[in-house]
């Protein structure tokens, strides 16, 4: 489908040191999920919910917002939210879609279906 306009996200920024060091001593150095020591190198920081799911005007780098995971959390999870980012995306076009037909909507009727709607939009659209 196409998309009718942009989903804007927060921006990713780098976190900064201090930040990342408060997320350790929160987690007492282990991951998040699945409690294991956490290794130099071995981990990410995750945001949660993911950035794609959240308001532009969102902070990304809020302290409750992110969590310390070990790699293999994260590529457990990085699958589930891909699904959940595409599912928030495909019910944002979907309602976009209903609004366009409800401005169009002619007093006394019902608002057109998504397949009546689809029908005029081809008849209207330049040959
Ligand atoms: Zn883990």
């Amino acid at each position: 489908m196409r998309r009718r306009r942009p989903f804007l996200s927060p921006e990713r920024r780098s976190i900064p040191r201090r930040l990342r060091a408060e997320i350790m001593l929160r987690q007492e150095d282990r991951c998040a999920d699945c409690r294991t020591r956490l290794i130099i190198g071995f981990f990410v920081f995750d945001h949660r919910p993911p950035l794609a799911l959240r308001d532009e005007a969102d902070d990304p780098n809020d302290l409750d917002r992110l969590a310390a995971i070990c790699w293999t959390c994260d590529e457990r999870k990085t699958p589930r939210d891909l699904k959940d980012i595409a599912r928030a995306k495909r019910l944002a076009d979907k309602h976009q879609d209903f609004i366009e037909r409800q401005r169009e909507k002619v007093p006394g009727r019902r608002v057109p279906s998504r397949q009546q709607w689809q029908r005029v939009m081809r008849d209207l659209a330049p040959e």
